[in-house]
């Protein structure tokens, strides 16, 4: 596909937006970015005219559970423990693989409308969210969510996380790549913690778990182990392999050093800490310290959206709530969402819009009420633009979503079947 992208006002990964630039992409990159006349002659497979619109980096959605779509309102307002152990527990027992994968297209739609072009997932029934993702164009990182009490139990659990990696790493052209998950430092043992980070490491595979959610997970951390759940990882070795770490809410600053030192990289859920009262992480003390910071929804029963551009608002403003209005300006925040994120995923060529960087792209309508006067773009942007501006979607130089439209699945379908697998669970 040969697809140029002409006289748009584009928004490159820093600095302020550029006017009347268009972009050719070609072989899934970006390969020149220039002004229109200046870009080559055609045949062009697709001309995409920018009058009134925006081109900037796709989002990256570093923390979800995207088949938790499902339970998007199943059990809301609840401590915890009790949401888990009598809601979401329960109902996860019933689910069918058939499910999963029915969930996972809806969550994809839900993401491509919001502007996203590569997301982090842990759950179960990876091979199913697998092929949502080979078939929806959308690009990702998987992790099957291992929990262990026992040896048995986890030789069950890596097995499963292994044969997912064998399964589908490097798969679809490059768009799905696996990731180890061990699902918490308190749910695997030692021996399961050490064996998965051997493992990613001999593989090349990044970890990818949560940490530091709530304070009790710290106080029991410090009960079993004398030490934080962050000391403690770092002395069973697991901060070796890359690490995407969801949450990191309740650190030190001996936690937030240490994270830095080993180049973890932290993901912010504010909506799903909010919600869960689980409190607010310390984001601003942590890129003070060098600690990439991306972000991400959680799942969608402790959400209830997959609307980053919601996230984005809600990290920029809970970061000020603490007292000071300078926290975390609008363009680190959006940062977070694209570059810190593509970073986090391992993405190194994508976030950001540059000659030779991955064609990975949303193009937003600008010409919306609540995007006028446009001062400052970026601003607009963090404080003010919403999911439903965003029109078109590319991910690796693919159009995936046009006009708001899903190209590669039919978006009815799957509302249909989701609404029809939702009976079994009420
Ligand atoms: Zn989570």
């Amino acid at each position: 596909m040969r697809i140029l992208l002409k006289d748009f006002t584009i928004l490159p990964a820093a600095g302020g937006p550029k006017e009347h630039l268009s972009l050719l992409i070609e072989g899934g990159r970006i390969s020149r970015i220039g002004a229109a006349a200046k870009l080559g002659d055609g045949p062009f497979d697709r001309v995409i005219e920018g009058r009134g619109k925006l081109v900037m980096p796709g989002l990256v959605n570093a923390h979800t559970h995207l088949p938790m779509v499902l339970f998007r309102g199943y059990a809301d307002d609840l401590p915890l423990r009790q949401w888990l152990e009598e809601a979401i527990w329960p109902a996860e027992r019933k689910l069918k693989p058939e499910e999963v994968y029915w969930a996972a297209l809806l969550g994809i739609a839900e993401l491509l409308h919001s502007g996203v072009t590569a997301f982090a997932d842990m759950y179960f029934f990876m091979d199913e969210v697998a092929r949502a993702v080979e078939e929806s164009g959308i690009r990702a990182q998987l992790a099957y969510g291992m929990i262990a009490s026992d040896a048995a139990q986890e030789e069950r659990e890596l097995a499963k996380g292994l044969e997912l990696a064998d399964r589908w790493h490097g798969a679809a052209g490059g768009r799905l790549q696996v990731a180890l998950g061990p699902h918490a430092p308190y749910t695997c043992g030692r021996s399961l913690w050490q064996r998965a980070t051997e493992a990613a490491q001999q593989r090349g595979l990044m970890l990818h778990t949560h940490l530091a959610e709530t304070e009790a997970e710290v106080v029991e951390s410090l009960q079993r182990h004398g030490q934080s759940p962050v000391e403690y990882l770092e002395g069973l070795g697991a901060f070796a392999a890359p690490m995407l770490a969801a949450h990191c809410v309740h650190l030190s600053e001996r936690d937030i050093e240490i994270l830095a030192e080993h180049g973890v990289h932290a993901v912010h859920n504010p909506t799903s800490n909010m919600k869960l009262g689980s409190g607010i992480a310390p984001v601003r003390r942590l890129l003070e310290a060098g600690v990439n910071v991306a972000l991400g929804t959680d799942g969608a029963a402790s959400n209830n959206d997959l609307d980053m551009w919601e996230e984005l608002r809600l990290a920029a403003l809970l970061a000020k709530v603490g007292g000071d209005p300078t926290a975390l300006p609008a363009p680190e925040a959006l940062s977070l969402a694209t570059v810190n994120g593509a970073r986090a995923l391992g993405l190194n060529e994508a976030g950001k819009l540059e000659e030779g960087s991955t064609a990975d792209l949303v193009i937003l309508d600008l010409d919306r009420p609540h995007l006028v006067p446009q001062y400052d773009l970026v601003s607009n942007l963090v404080y003010a633009a919403h999911a439903a501006d965003v029109e078109t979607v590319l991910v690796a130089g693919e159009i995936v979503m046009e006009e708001r439209e899903i190209k590669s699945f039919d978006e009815g379908e799957v509302k249909a079947k989701v609404r029809e697998i939702s009976r079994k669970y009420r």
